[in-house]
């Protein structure tokens, strides 16, 4: 994983990246301008976390700017809410658009004087049908399009009609503002597209100022153009858009010349990327909420752990193209573990804990031993872990009758307490229904440190935590949110049905070393042979540590990356 901030200055450079240069080369542009432009109508997801990346990231890399724009034309499903989580989460991703933050709200004014204009050229025109005619006049790909009885309008009574829809005289639906383009253009989105409604709304920005709200295609091109953008950044379906946003501003005396350039959205496995279908698994339940730590939103990344630096690692790795795949998400797990496993400081943690009593080991005494914080990186030092006759240990790692290649603990078998001593499993105390409840073993004293002066090795190292010091702490433990990799694809079910009955497993009752009673939210350990573990705000109500598994040590994607290395 390249630890670069942004793009691949190894390889060839995507084809934006090379567009810009030849456009900085040629003197086309002397500053490249970019925008990410969310609708304030939900929370930003790992797909937007790619277009961020990537208009930041030209921005930066080639010395221009990015703006932020909501794109906030539709009064009905926006608010401010969406608009701070907005701001945050660019922020947290490391992305700063300084004084360059604008609402496409701010240039109403002016495009409305910019539809004027078309009406005056003869461009644009107000049909007085409804939206279901219009539709059915539309024609297909194959057959031309209907022209509409309104079309032949003068430009005086298309004023008139224009200002009076302005002045709130009409109910919505009453009239619209069309381009007066070509209803036979091979490209639908050509034929006399609306460029202006009426929605008797409020705004949360403009309140009711306005009761006529422009359409994307008119808005955003012209925004662009307004805010001197110079590549106008966007996903692929918007590529029969840029027919029409080429002819908008090519027919107005905008002053600058934007240009789209559209790349591929970002797919993932195991989830689905549409803040409608997102909105779904948190207004019926499915999730606790935009931030419940399964969702692919960054809220929800971000409360699960991941660093932001592992974000923009993957989004650099994903890189830019033209073609729309899908992309594994065992790659944003590898970027996050990449992360964190440099970065993250090591605790031991018992999450479904067995008592082990030792019965050698004085019954006052209290150790402590060094344990090395993080061993990739030497800058983090170590702390000091109280170690005492009783310990727990994972429930997992001991067997009564253990199968082939199990190393751990057994009934007469040594293993290595980490950082500690060795021991030897001596008796298995069981309750009245034969469950394992303690285990009795002894230490040898000279292996303090977890060595034995004689050489003899132990194949198993068992992580622990003194019983009379632990702290109480609850762990949830997170599988992926759908059982199907490609849920939107699924012809027959609704990706609903494709949720996974088992993506949260809460386990109370954990046992943690000393040093986590005291965590704040948002801290992320490593919980030594158990995961990357982030600390849950529910934390500061529960009144013990709740942690979240960020991700397991295990690494999918490198199985996966050697598997393919084998076979190609
Ligand atoms: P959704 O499809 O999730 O509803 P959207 O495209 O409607 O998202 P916008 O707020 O309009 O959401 O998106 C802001 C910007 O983010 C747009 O430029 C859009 O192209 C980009 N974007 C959205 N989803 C993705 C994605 N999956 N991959 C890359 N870019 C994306
Ligand atoms: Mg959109």
């Amino acid at each position: 994983m390249t630890e670069r901030r942004n793009g691949a200055p190894d390889g060839p450079k995507d084809f934006i990246r090379q567009i810009i240069e030849a456009d900085l080369a040629s003197g086309r542009h002397e500053t490249v301008v970019t925008r990410f432009p969310p609708e304030p109508n939900g929370y930003l997801h790992i797909g937007h976390a790619k277009a961020i990346c990537l208009n930041f990231g030209v921005a930066e890399e080639y010395g221009g700017r990015c703006h932020l724009r909501m794109d906030d034309t539709n009064p009905i499903r926006e608010e401010e809410e969406y608009v701070r989580a907005i701001q945050d989460d660019v922020h947290w991703l490391g992305y700063d658009w300084g004084e360059h933050y604008y609402h496409a709200s701010d240039y109403f004014e002016q495009l409305y004087d910019y539809a004027e204009m078309l009406i005056r050229k003869g461009l644009a025109y107000v049909d007085s049908q409804s939206q279901e005619e219009i539709r059915a006049q539309r024609g297909t790909p194959t057959e031309p399009g209907v022209e509409s009885p309104w079309r032949g309008r003068s430009v005086e009574e298309n004023l008139d009609l224009f200002r009076r829809m302005r002045a709130g005289e009409f109910p919505d639906g009453a009239h619209v503002l069309r381009a007066r383009i070509d209803m036979a253009h091979p490209n639908i989105l050509m034929r006399d597209p609306v460029l202006y409604r009426i929605r008797h709304a409020t705004h949360h920005r403009t309140g009711d100022r306005w009761c006529i709200y422009p359409m994307y295609d008119f808005t955003h091109c012209l925004s662009d153009a307004i805010e001197h953008v110079t590549h106008s950044l966007c996903t692929l379906e918007f590529e029969n858009n840029r027919a029409l946003y080429d002819w908008v501003l090519d027919n107005l005396p905008v002053p600058a010349r934007p240009r789209q350039i559209e790349f591929a959205r970002l797919n993932l496995t195991y989830t689905v990327l549409s803040k409608r279908k997102l909105m779904r698994l948190v207004q019926e339940g499915h999730v606790s909420g935009w931030d419940d730590p399964r969702m692919p939103t960054l809220r929800g990344m971000r409360r699960r752990g991941f660093p932001p630096e592992a974000i923009r690692a993957f989004c650099d790795r994903v890189g830019v193209a033209k073609r729309n795949s899908v992309v594994d998400v065992g790659l944003l797990e590898h970027a996050v573990r990449d992360e964190l496993n440099r970065t993250s400081p090591r605790a031991m943690a018992v999450l479904d804990p067995l008592k082990l009593v030792i019965e050698n080991y004085p019954e006052e005494l209290v150790e402590e031993f060094d344990c090395v914080n993080n061993p990739e990186d030497p800058s983090a030092g170590t702390r000091k872990v109280p170690f005492s006759r009783e310990i727990w240990i994972e429930r997992d790692d001991f067997r009564e009758d253990p199968p082939r290649k199990f190393f751990r603990l057994a009934p007469g078998r040594e293993v290595r307490l980490r950082y500690a001593y060795l021991i030897t499993c001596r008796d298995v105390v069981k309750d009245a229904d034969g469950r394992v409840v303690e285990l009795r073993c002894t230490y040898d004293p000279a292996t303090r440190g977890g060595d034995a002066p004689d050489g003899r090795k132990v194949r198993g190292t068992l992580h622990w935590v003194s019983a009379r010091h632990a702290v109480e702490g609850e762990v949830r433990l997170y599988d992926r949110l759908f059982t199907a990799p490609h849920p939107e694809e699924d012809r027959e079910r609704d990706f609903v049905e494709l949720l996974n009955p088992d993506s949260l497993q809460v386990v109370r009752g954990c046992k943690l070393e000393p040093m986590l009673g005291d965590v704040r939210p948002g801290e992320r350990w490593q919980f030594e042979r158990k995961g990357y573990f982030c600390v849950d705000p529910d934390s500061l109500a529960a009144g013990h540590p709740v942690f979240n598994r960020t991700v397991t040590l295990k690494d999918t994607w490198a199985r996966i990356e050697a598997r393919m290395r084998s076979t190609s």
